[in-house]
């Protein structure tokens, strides 16, 4: 039975497809020329590679493979890897743009003239009544787009872009690499594959010239700091293929004198005196969206007590729950008094030498035991 290709990926032969696919992924990631562009060997291990998971990576190549061996294959469809974009072409579902592994690769499903304009990013901030709701946000950005000269060309109108001569007008040039060439963008055009004569006034030959566009941005309601829209398609053209980049919108959400935002949830803290937190009562509170409300303040409620209304906080952008708004009590000593509230309050103090109240009374029997215990 063949082993050979199974050792080349260090699976054993009874390995699942998911199993010798991630193998390769792996082979692939640590040996790919562009990452190992000093290294010949690194070429031929990816080559060898390919080659094993061309046959194992398909369910009836392997079947052949496991019977027969090499010889089964002879007149079997096989991929001729002549460069590594050869392997790329072959293993698109490995390689593509679409993928974490793409990615990490470059723009390599981008090759071939289906080349994006660059990515653009925006701050935005909006104030927390805004997040809160949702708004729309028109900014002014200033952006490259197409030059109406030369309609992207980079070449002064009634002339012509002549064909590169380093590349042939291929735009790529191969370079040997070990055992297999590798291609890599032609350094005199840039990838271009021709070179401009004379350059368009308008864009000096870059093809883009800068405007300001407005645009328009849909803000959801429940974005906070740091979230960051995409809009596709809002960034800079290619000037050659026309495709456009994308537009990220960072948001930042402004203080608020009153609230403080805690995810979905607000904070407010609602300074109270002390006769309506020992009595309880009614009183307002603001609100972000409807203004004043009423709330109820039990009685006994206590500094630092949090009284919480239901779904008066903001909408939760993943989840869409709405938070809640929660009321923080300060239960404020009076610093200033009248004769007649000091004539009051000391009757209420010499009632309350006679009661006193719970917490005290705790504090005051630990403190007992402690002078006992030090003393
Ligand atoms: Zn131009
Ligand atoms: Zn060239």
């Amino acid at each position: 039975m063949a082993r050979e290709y199974y050792t080349t990926l260090g699976v054993s032969p009874d390995a699942s497809q998911q199993e010798i696919k991630k193998a390769y992924r792996k082979m692939a990631f640590k040996y790919h020329p562009d990452r190992n562009a000093d290294d010949p060997g690194a070429a031929e291990k990816f080559k060898a590679a390919s080659e094993a998971y061309d046959v194992l990576g398909d369910e009836d190549k392997r079947r052949i493979y496991d019977r027969y061996g090499e010889e089964g294959l002879k007149g079997v469809n096989r991929h001729d890897f002549r460069s590594t974009e050869d392997i790329f072409d072959a293993f698109r579902d490995i390689f593509g743009g679409g993928s974490p592994f793409g990615e990490f690769f470059g723009q390599r499903g981008d090759r071939g003239g289906r080349a994006r304009g660059r990515n653009l990013r925006v701050n935005i901030e909006v104030s927390l009544e805004d997040a809160a709701t949702g708004t729309q946000k028109v900014v002014n950005l200033r952006k490259r787009d197409i030059c109406s000269e030369c309609t992207g060309s980079g070449s002064a109108p009634g002339t012509e872009p002549s064909t590169c001569s380093y590349c042939r007008g291929y735009g790529q040039v191969e370079q040997r690499q070990g055992f297999f060439a590798v291609r890599a963008t032609c350094p005199r055009c840039q990838g271009s594959g021709s070179i401009i004569k004379s350059p368009c006034t308008a864009c000096r030959g870059h093809g883009l010239v800068e405007n300001t566009s407005e645009i328009q941005v849909d803000i959801p309601a429940g974005v906070e700091s740091g979230t960051r829209l995409k809009m596709p398609n809002e960034g800079e053209p290619d000037p050659e293929t026309g495709r456009k980049g994308d537009l990220y919108c960072d948001i930042s959400v402004k203080e608020h004198p009153i609230f403080i935002r805690r995810g979905p949830d607000l904070v407010c803290n609602l300074p109270l005196p002390y006769t309506l937190a020992a009595l309880g009562g009614q009183t307002e509170v603001p609100t972000l969206k409807a203004g004043k409300m009423e709330i109820n303040v039990p009685k006994g409620t206590q500094n630092g007590d949090v009284l919480r209304l239901k779904n008066a906080g903001l909408p939760d952008i993943r989840y869409g729950r709405r938070g809640d708004l929660l009321v923080k009590v300060f239960v404020e000593v009076p610093r200033k008094l009248t004769k007649r509230q000091k004539e009051l309050l000391r009757e209420l103090s010499e009632i309350e030498g006679a009661n006193i109240g719970q917490e005290r009374q705790g504090f005051l029997d630990r403190l007992k035991e402690y002078v006992k215990h030090v003393g």
